[in-house]
């Protein structure tokens, strides 16, 4: 079972007035009693083996300044999460960079926790940082935004001011997806705009998927695709990781397990259960009835089980389809250094 999209507490302040993961929290990752929604003990009783840990930045100024603090907030958040492992996790959850590493790790009975990032923002107006992030933290994934317009490209959400401002991607967020091709990064769509996405679909020569949004024929929210979204994800390979968020799964929030499994199968019937996966969004304002921790992660595939999907479909829906588009993302990587 993997699960895309998992957000880690960063709430402390360092001496420099920087947010930071106190040791106190990386801790409680290791703790089954603990408030959160995601730790270590409560993926092993829920059979969730393979856990994405988002690297988090909010939207802020496009200026050198903000900027600057996203790219120390997104370092320091990485290197939390490489220190937690060994301080406090050792044996328990290992941080994969690899397919074959994430198999051998699940195979021995250890979670594995895969470096992510949510937002483009701290990558400024230098694209050379993705390789950065991929080669010195082993990030796979990162949303070209999140509420609100950078650089990059466009958002699906804003707060304040205009509703676009590229039309989609800048040019510099095409240069920025050519870089992630070349290093292995998947192009995660969720929280991007439907003209970012669509224009990202054509840009990326690897398949982009959106790691944690539902659908909008169901629900109708600006963070979730609709069919024609649907459609293009289908016909370039790509995935949709359905997300435990009661506001993206039921207007007006209150979604239950129930509504999850109905955004699984109208993807699975629409473009093809290849194309379908799931994610819990713990932490970061996910969880549902039926789905509320990592322990009760057992019951989606249960659930899928009684909505009719056989074996091999709920393999697919619950990690196989996500595994395969990481491994032709690193399979990309090898052909561009050759
Ligand atoms: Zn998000």
């Amino acid at each position: 079972m993997i699960d895309s999209h998992i957000d880690i507490p960063w709430n402390e302040k360092t001496a420099e007035g920087l947010p930071c993961w106190h040791k106190r929290d990386q801790a409680d990752v290791a703790m089954r009693d603990v408030e959160r929604r995601f730790t270590v003990p409560k993926a092993q009783a829920g059979g969730m083996g393979v856990a994405c840990l988002a690297a988090y930045t909010p939207q802020a100024g496009l200026d050198d300044a903000g900027h600057e603090a996203a790219w120390q907030r997104a370092r320091a958040m990485l290197e939390a999460m490489e220190e937690m492992v060994p301080l406090h996790l050792s044996g328990q959850a290992v941080l994969c960079r690899r397919v074959p590493d994430i198999r051998r790790a699940t195979e021995a009975g250890q979670v594995a926790l895969v470096p992510v990032m949510e937002n483009g923002y701290p990558l400024a107006d230098d694209p050379a940082r993705i390789g950065y992030l991929a080669r010195r933290h082993g990030v796979r994934y990162m949303t070209l935004t999140h509420n609100g317009h950078n650089l990059l490209a466009d958002s699906a959400v804003v707060r304040q001011g205009p509703a676009e401002v590229h039309g989609g991607l800048s040019a510099l967020g095409r240069e920025v997806i050519g870089e992630m091709n070349r290093h292995g990064v998947l192009v995660d769509v969720s929280h991007a705009s439907r003209k970012t996405m669509m224009q990202a679909v054509d840009a990326s020569s690897v398949p982009v998927f959106a790691s944690h949004s539902c659908v909008r024929a169901l629900c109708d929210h600006p963070r979730n695709l609709d069919d024609g979204q649907l459609d293009a994800l289908k016909a370039s390979g790509g995935l949709i990781q359905i997300t435990a968020m009661g506001p993206f799964l039921r207007r007006g929030g209150g979604g239950t397990l129930k509504d999850f499994v109905e955004h699984v199968l109208y993807v699975a019937r629409r473009i093809g259960v290849e194309h379908v996966g799931i994610s819990s969004d713990f932490d970061g304002g996910g969880g549902i009835e039926g789905w509320q921790d990592a322990s009760e992660t057992h019951h989606v595939s249960e659930a899928l089980a009684v909505a009719g999907l056989d074996a091999g479909e709920i393999r697919a829906i619950c990690g196989e389809n996500m595994l395969r588009l990481l491994q032709r993302a690193e399979d990309k990587i090898s052909k561009c250094q050759t």
